[in-house]
């Protein structure tokens, strides 16, 4: 008899699996403590269950993990996990810390498929989108090497993968990371590429997290040559979904602005991009382009990049210039493979 994946199961899941088993629906609260608050690895594992309890759990169940095969550590602190899915593929996380504060950037697929020029994820192609827990197994996982006080608070969806083109897997992660792992959607954010109809769709479907748009270009012929996407959705869909998605008070939405030398960093960007956000509550984040090997974009210089901040801000803009943190170890935004050379992996096989 195959044995049922108790990571796999919502939480109505595990509450029918613990009363077709004749158990009273205490256990589905205690299970889903232990997996989702403990980190349990196993039922062995839950020590408040008596042995004979565990032992009858594991004939009909388990608890799956995703594996955590490498671990790299950058210069400037910041840690990139690489991950085996029980079919081989690997996706990545990345652990950034920024002053006492812990961000972990989550991916919802294995590789992508929106091809977007500048983005090493996008060369990968899509290889498959991740399953609920494979999404939230990236923060179980983590959680389990910090120290007992410490746990990942904030999440971006911001590492391989197109969130919204994987909308029920990535809502499902989300009400299990907001409902059993107590993870405020204040401190989630889900990032888009500009997939129109998931934009309202994810409001309506999932807990009520930060939206973030990565808009990197002001005009449709730019935008097209560097994110296909904008074909099929452009900006002024995009713009308008962004309108009438609901927010509460005091909230934004992120637009993310890669910014790439000669292509999106000119003057006229800048005072088209102000142009372009008028009336809907926002901030930009400016991405100036991290390097890969044979991507065929430049980094602006620090220069123009500022010069760009500043016209924002004159336009009445929240404009932040991101850091880009573990650049050394492919790390940063874009540039996340799932599969750097041996010679730099950091052997941490899980006990
Ligand atoms: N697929 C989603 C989530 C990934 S987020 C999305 O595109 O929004 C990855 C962020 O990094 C996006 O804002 C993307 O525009 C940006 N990015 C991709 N490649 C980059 C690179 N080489 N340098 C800097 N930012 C990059
Ligand atoms: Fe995919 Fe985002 Fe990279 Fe585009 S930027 S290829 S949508 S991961």
């Amino acid at each position: 008899m195959q044995r049922i994946d108790l990571k796999a199961l919502s939480i109505v899941g595990i509450e029918s699996f613990v009363t077709g088993l004749g158990l009273p629906l205490f256990r589905a609260r205690q299970l889903l403590h232990w997996i989702y608050e403990k980190c349990a690895r196993s039922i062995d594992s839950i020590t408040e269950f008596s042995k004979g309890l565990r032992e009858r759990l594991s004939e009909t169940a388990f608890i799956s993990n995703i594996d955590l095969l490498d671990k790299q550590r950058s210069e400037d602190g910041t840690e990139k996990f690489l991950f085996g899915l029980e079919d081989s593929e690997t996706i990545e996380s990345v652990l950034i810390s920024d002053k006492d504060r812990l961000t972990l950037c989550i991916s919802s697929q294995a590789g992508c498929a929106m091809d977007c020029r500048f983005c090493l994820t996008g060369k990968l192609k899509i290889r498959r989108d991740l399953k609920a827990h494979e999404i939230i197994d990236q923060v179980i996982s983590i959680n389990r090497l910090l120290p007992s006080d410490t746990k990942v608070i904030n999440i971006v969806f911001m590492g391989m993968g197109e969130p919204l083109t994987n909308l029920n897997e990535v809502s499902e992660a989300l009400w299990r990371m907001t409902g059993l792992m107590k993870i405020s959607k204040r401190r989630i954010t889900v990032s888009t590429s500009g997939v129109v109809p998931g934009i309202l769709k994810l409001y309506d479907n999932a807990p009520h997290v930060n939206l973030a748009v990565s808009l990197n270009a002001t005009t449709d012929a730019v935008r097209d040559r560097l994110m296909p996407i904008n074909r099929k959705y452009p900006l002024r869909p995009l713009l308008d979904a962004c309108r009438k998605f609901p927010l509460e008070p005091s909230r934004r939405i992120t637009f993310e602005y890669v910014m790439l030398k000669d292509i999106n960093d000119k003057l006229e960007d800048a005072e088209r991009l102000v142009k372009l956000l008028r009336g809907i509550p926002s901030k930009v984040n400016l991405i100036p382009f991290n390097p890969y090997e044979g991507s065929g974009f430049r980094r602006p210089d620090d220069a123009s990049v500022l010069r760009f901040q500043d016209l924002l801000i004159k336009g009445n803009l929240t404009a932040i210039i991101r850091k880009s943190k573990g650049q050394d170890i492919l790390a940063a935004c874009g540039q996340l493979k799932a599969g750097y050379p041996a010679k730099n992996r950091q052997n941490c096989s899980p006990s």
